[in-house]
């Protein structure tokens, strides 16, 4: 009997999600009538929680969210899609076995690729946690709030430092989200800001499901019936890297830039075919939200990859695909974000960014 991977997904974790956007609407209105914030109706809040769309007429039309094949949430759903829509032929034939089952907080920001036996797992799954998609959410509205701030000379540089402020203080408590930052401010500069995060959290989003991708398809992730890899310890590849040889890691980072990058949409966003640079960024905060779940990124944990490597050979990777003034910029302003986080919140015990 072959095993597919949605069916294996839902059958280990039974109170696993059907569909995630149901449920988070579901959940914030219940909890927004049993306990109303004091600034935000609940109309704003689920405005203000909902990913504004960033797509094409022709991507409009073909309403991409409508039925959830590739995963139990329709963001994850919708970058398979765009995968699919943009590889040859025979990636596309493999790509449409994926499933990414969406999971609920855990202690950990995480994604796995999941090993699989070929003689009977009939396709590949990877797992993503709650957690590294809400890390990933609030560092894109920090870094939207940075560039904003600091690219604004004009009336609105006050408050758009305010708003920098109160994302810096929701990643680590969410109880200071204040919406008026943001809703306060002039339409147009909403409307840039919103570009920006959108194209920022896609390309970081993308990045990860790339990510496991790669372990699958480089074929990290093949376990023999007979082999030695079955008494490892764990049987899943993940983010982060466990059980895997440091090698691994970077060969699956370096997989994902190319492929997350290897994208029709540039041509749509950007007539000279140059890689916005919203999204070019965006693996580097990925390696972020895994840095603020440790207090040494420089550190070896176990079979990990210290995420200051990681992050120096993204850096390098990036460079193949934009000019040097511009990894210059990236790197300024990545560095620049990780400070004032080092300076508000002291997670680190080192410098690991420089
Ligand atoms: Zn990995």
């Amino acid at each position: 009997m072959k095993k597919y991977p949605k069916d294996q997904f839902f059958d280990e974790n039974l109170n696993a999600q059907r569909n995630w956007d149901e449920y988070i609407l579901k959940t914030a209105k219940e909890e927004a009538q049993k306990d109303p914030h004091p600034h935000l109706p609940i109309d704003q809040f689920i405005e203000d929680n909902t990913i504004p769309s960033f797509s094409t007429e022709e991507e409009e039309e073909e309403d991409f969210t409508t039925e959830l094949w590739y995963s139990n949430d329709s963001f994850l759903n919708t970058i398979m899609l765009h995968f699919i829509d943009n590889v040859d032929e025979k990636t596309r034939h493999e790509l449409r076995k994926f499933f990414i089952g969406k999971l609920g907080p855990q202690k950990s920001p995480n994604a796995e690729a999941r090993n699989r036996k070929p003689e009977i797992d009939e396709g590949y799954l990877i797992t993503y946690n709650f957690t590294l998609d809400f890390g990933i959410s609030r560092l894109t509205e920090v870094y939207a709030s940075y560039i904003h701030y600091k690219g604004h000379i004009g009336e609105y540089k006050k408050q758009l430092g305010e708003l920098l402020l109160n994302n810096y203080m929701m990643l680590f408590n969410l109880e200071k989200f204040n919406p008026a930052y943001k809703r306060n401010l002039p339409l147009h500069i909403q409307e840039q800001y919103n570009e920006s995060s959108y194209k920022h959290y896609f390309g970081a989003t993308a990045f990860v499901v790339a990510h496991e991708i790669g372990h699958h398809l480089l074929k990290h992730t093949v376990v023999k019936e007979d082999s030695m890899m079955i008494t490892y310890k764990n049987d899943f590849i993940d983010m982060i890297g466990t059980n895997i040889d440091h090698e691994y890691e970077f060969a699956a980072d370096d997989f994902a830039v190319d492929f997350f990058l290897k994208d029709k949409r540039y041509e749509l966003y950007n007539k000279e075919r140059k890689i916005d640079l919203n999204y070019l960024t965006s693996p580097l905060y990925v390696m972020l939200a895994l840095a603020l779940d440790t207090n040494d990124p420089t550190a070896v944990d176990g079979d990990h990859p210290p995420i200051r490597d990681r992050y120096l050979k993204l850096l390098s990777k990036l460079s193949n695909y934009c000019t040097e003034g511009e990894i210059k910029l990236l790197k300024e302003i990545f560095r620049d974000i990780v400070q004032g986080i080092q300076d508000m919140y002291k997670p680190w015990i080192k410098v690991w960014w420089e």
